[in-house]
């Protein structure tokens, strides 16, 4: 009964309102909604919303869960970013920073009004391809950027996917791993950004299409196209190849950033080539990279057309309309990279050691002696961290539980003795 004195309709007047829930009466100060043959008071209201919130299916109250405001960070504030992790490179951050905050604004641009003048101007998606030597901080730059916006991020290898019907990954499966990355969270995994490795290797061999199908080049170029455009994924979440049987997670790959990167061997002859056939009929001889690559490390001027010869398709150079190349690494940026970014090697054996209470310090000498050693293993910064463990391992193990030990002082004698074999770096205790 809605009425306590009253029969009938519960929205009469003239007497108290009765929850017809939980019985509580207006008498006793409670606010009561009174309906067709029936009141509510506010407790029950609250108690109803929440049972319903409960039972909404898990996907819909996720989406109902507003995602946290992305906040764009001007492009200067992010290349002071990657400043503090990121050693060189200058152009290339300066890119990625614009590319970076572009791709952002445009995920937070208002809807245009009817006095908008770019109402029907599009904001293209600016995927990212990093043209550079291994070890050369493309995937930390990816890490880095994701780092700062708070967003998920994944890292796919391009070798290992493959064109559908044929052994190895769907290109789908890149995808999951984002989604793992956000908790499943389908929203915050569309705003992610995800790093493709090894981009060259899925170039077509010849510029000629071949007579038998292309099976790790062409076809996954042409299978990586359609996400990189944005499409509407279906994700099999439990990666693999997908099956009829199998159930799908939607995912719109409209504003994922991908950010591809390679070593591209054999590119600078084809850059070479072209601007020497462009130089013809001037006075000078060889082209800007020509003469650069002479000079030192200096990245290669890289043009679509140069990827076309490489053996990227058309359509796939086009949706990665930034492109940047990256030159090798010096000695002088190896010696940076060991001591100057916030979690550089240097710092992190310093702080290892403090909490053992010895002080180690390393003579500018000992320094360039590792990028030196590190520059002959060819693989970039990520010689170093090779160099740099071979060297501390003893220490490391000796250093802990020994209080006679207080100081430790490594000198380029020392990194010289540890790189030529013999006895480890027992001489580093001594
Ligand atoms: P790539 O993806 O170009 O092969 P990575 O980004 O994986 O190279 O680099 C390997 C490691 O070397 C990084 O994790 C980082 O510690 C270090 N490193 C490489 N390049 C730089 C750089 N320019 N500045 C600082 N550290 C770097």
């Amino acid at each position: 009964m809605a009425r306590r004195t009253s029969s009938g309709s519960g929205s009469g007047t003239g007497s108290d309102l009765v929850c017809s829930f939980c019985g509580k009466d207006e008498r006793a100060g409670a606010a009561i909604i009174p309906g067709p043959g029936a009141n509510i008071c506010c407790d029950c209201v609250e108690i109803c919303a929440r049972i319903v919130a409960e039972s909404a299916p898990q996907s819909k109250r996720r989406a109902a869960a507003a995602l946290p405001q992305l906040r764009v960070p001007p492009p200067s504030e992010i290349k002071r970013f990657l400043d503090q992790y990121v050693i060189g490179h200058e152009r290339t951050k300066k890119m990625l920073s614009v590319a970076v905050h572009n791709h952002y604004k445009r995920l937070t641009q208002r809807p245009a009004g009817q006095d908008d003048r770019f109402a029907d101007v599009e904001i293209e998606k600016s995927n990212i391809l990093m043209i550079g030597p291994t070890g050369c901080g493309k995937t930390l730059f990816a890490r880095t950027l994701a780092r700062l916006l708070d967003v998920p991020f994944a890292i796919a290898d391009a070798t290992t996917i493959t064109e559908a019907g044929y052994v190895g990954e769907d290109v789908e499966n890149i995808l999951l791993y984002l989604l793992q990355a956000a908790d499943m969270d389908v929203a915050r995994a569309e705003r992610g950004i995800v790093y493709i490795d090894e981009i060259d290797k899925i170039a077509r061999k010849t510029e000629n299409v071949s007579i038998t199908r292309d099976v790790s080049g062409e076809g996954v170029q042409q299978a990586l196209l359609k996400i990189l455009e944005g499409t509407e994924a279906r994700v099999p979440p439990q990666g693999g190849r997908k099956h009829p049987q199998q159930e799908y997670i939607k995912l719109n790959t409209r504003n994922i950033l991908f950010i591809c990167g390679g070593a591209f061997v054999g590119l600078d002859s084809i850059v070479r080539q072209r601007e020497g056939r462009r130089a013809i009929g001037y006075t000078e001889a060889g082209g800007r990279s020509a003469r650069k690559a002479a000079d030192g490390a200096a990245p290669l001027a890289v043009q679509p057309e140069d990827l076309v010869r490489f053996g990227l398709i058309p359509e796939f150079v086009g949706r990665l309309p930034v492109l940047t190349s990256m030159a090798e690494m010096s000695e002088e940026d190896l010696v940076r990279i060991l001591t100057e970014p916030k979690n550089c090697l240097v710092k992190q054996y310093q702080k290892l050691l403090d909490m053992e209470e010895v002080e180690l310090t390393f003579d500018p000498e000992a320094l360039r002696e590792m990028a030196r050693l590190a520059m002959k293993r060819k693989a970039g910064a990520r010689g170093l961290r090779a160099v740099m463990e071979d060297l501390m391992m003893e220490v490391m193990f000796e250093a802990p539980g020994n209080p006679a030990l207080k100081a430790l002082r490594v000198t380029a004698e020392m990194v010289r003795k540890q790189s030529e074999g013999g006895e480890a770096a027992a001489h580093l205790l001594a």
